[in-house]
């Protein structure tokens, strides 16, 4: 088998106009934060998710920095993850000087589950951060129930995964005061390394303009709000280029054509992937009633660790690279040193030894999927 052969787990792609706009962008002059692309990308990220104002970052990372920084996170405070998350998801508080509770997960849609967490609230929680894991709603409901008994606890969504994905016909990131978003190379919506912070209170916008751009009040100058800007508050450098907003206004424009593409992939592979499952007794992803996911992955869940890593390992040698996932934040070095208190998560740990994620990518073919999937099924006779 040559190299040209293998099915890679993630294959990045020009959708549309990227690369006339990024000429666009370099011809214009305008290349730091804040340009003519930037706003289209703002404005569109506003109308989708009727976010009160869209900043656009380096990345989601760098958005939930300053989320934690409009929230005022410091020593002393507690924030609450998902155990089953991207590290970053912890380090953007942990690095403020927070300590970290950690959620476990519910087991049908991955997502924090809202009886834990109420096992988990004091008064000292000053943020909670639950992650769309894969696009589909985490159990919002009961999350918001929980958060309404504790009304100093900011509610900012991780939503990395879900952009365009909706709850009853709410978009994801329109339910916390505030929501983050990536624009990661992995992501379904790419710009290399990029991200977005959406504010959903208006009462947060003026501060959060001055925290963007390095402490000044820049961009009230630049709106005719004051006659010369100073620096006012703490910040930092969060804004992406506009030659990257170019690249990410190209393929955002492209936005129904490229979850089309993913819808197609996903349903595809639910299908393929059924009888197989049958067979060895695997589980595929629940979307819940009410929730349209976003189509950013296809896991499948194993009925143990050792079949799983006999999938990995015999796909890999059949020239298709499947994936793993994270691994539960409280077993890591860093999450035990940052934790509030030594936490429990079983259902993190479990699902994270048995879940599996095949290649998904826009342009993934049928003919490729089939090989995917009989890979999978093959592997599992070895
Ligand atoms: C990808 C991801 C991040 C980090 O995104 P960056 O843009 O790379 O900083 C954070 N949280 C989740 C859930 C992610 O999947």
């Amino acid at each position: 088998m040559t190299a040209q052969d293998t099915i890679r787990f993630n294959v990045p792609a020009i959708e549309g106009r990227e690369l006339e706009y990024v000429r666009t962008a370099l011809d214009g002059g305008h290349t730091s934060a804040s340009g003519p692309f930037s706003k289209k990308v703002s404005a569109l990220l506003a109308e989708a998710s009727g976010a009160s104002e869209v900043l656009l970052t380096t990345s989601c990372t760098a958005a939930l920095e300053l989320a934690g920084m409009l929230t005022d996170i410091g020593p002393g405070d507690v924030v609450v993850v998902p155990d089953f998350t991207f590290t970053t998801t912890a380090l953007a508080y942990a690095r403020a000087g927070a300590t970290l509770r950690y959620c476990d997960i519910e087991p049908r849609t991955l997502g924090m589950d809202p009886e834990h967490l109420a096992t988990l609230m004091d008064e000292r929680v000053k943020a909670v951060v639950p992650v769309h894991y894969a696009g589909v709603a985490c159990d919002l409901d009961g999350i918001r129930k929980v958060l309404a008994q504790w009304p100093g606890a900011t509610l900012i969504e991780d939503n990395a995964h879900g952009l365009f994905g909706t709850w009853h016909g709410q978009p994801l990131g329109s339910f916390g005061r505030f929501a983050t978003l990536s624009f990661h190379e992995t992501k379904n919506f790419i710009c290399g390394e990029g991200g977005a912070l959406l504010i959903n209170d208006p009462a947060d916008v003026d501060r959060a303009r001055v925290l963007f751009d390095k402490g000044t009040n820049r961009q009230a100058f630049f709106l005719g709000q004051v006659d010369k800007y100073s620096w006012k508050d703490t910040g930092s450098s969060f804004g992406l280029s506009d030659t990257l907003a170019a690249q990410l206004y190209g393929q955002l424009e492209m936005h129904d054509q490229i979850l089309g593409k993913r819808a197609a992939v996903w349903n595809r592979y639910a299908e393929l992937v059924a009888p197989v499952a049958d067979e060895f007794g695997l589980t595929l992803p629940v979307v819940p009633e009410g929730a349209r996911q976003a189509f950013h992955m296809f896991y499948l869940l194993f009925p143990d660790q050792a079949l799983r890593d006999r999938a990995l390992a015999g796909m890999g040698a059949r020239g298709v690279k499947p994936t793993f996932h994270y691994v539960p934040l409280h077993s890591s070095d860093a999450g035990r040193r940052f934790a509030d208190v030594p936490g429990e998560c079983p259902v993190s740990e479990d699902v994270s030894g048995r879940l599996l994620r095949l290649p998904f990518f826009n342009n993934l073919t049928a003919e490729q999927a089939d090989r995917v999937v009989g890979a999978l099924r093959a592997s599992l006779l070895d």
